[in-house]
């Protein structure tokens, strides 16, 4: 309720930071007596909150540019040509980016294309 009061106000931002752990059940809405959507008001006020509060990311903007440059339509081609199998095993050997880490580069800066080249028979 403290999210929906910050929302009664027009605080965008409070809404969006003490909503941050809602995981969109929808069970308290579905017991509201005022039939108030809690989570879908936190999911707009997060998503005003991303797109006007917060500074853009530089590396989401390249990284969207990429895609609609079609970048990436060859590789993920190739992982939809894949078999269930092949692609768990693909997936289960990508990095993930620290969420404390502004200076982090992938180790290997080729993937998934090393490893789609390294046996493309058993791509299939
Ligand atoms: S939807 Fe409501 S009950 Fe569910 S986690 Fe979010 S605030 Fe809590």
């Amino acid at each position: 309720m403290d999210y929906i009061a910050a929302a009664m106000r027009g605080d965008i931002q409070t809404v969006a930071e003490l909503s941050f752990e809602c995981i969109m059940c929808g069970t308290c809405a579905a017991k509201c007596p005022a039939e108030l959507s809690q989570h879908q008001i936190a999911l707009l006020a997060r998503r005003i909150w991303g797109c006007h509060g917060l500074p853009s990311s530089r590396d989401l903007e390249k990284r969207i540019r990429e895609i609609q440059e079609g970048k990436y339509e060859t590789v993920l081609g190739e992982l939809m040509d894949l078999d269930t199998a092949r692609l768990r095993k693909i997936y289960a050997q990508r990095e993930q980016e620290p969420q404390d880490d502004t200076d982090w580069t992938p180790k290997d800066p080729d993937f998934p294309q090393r490893l789609l080249r390294e046996s493309p028979s058993s791509n299939k």
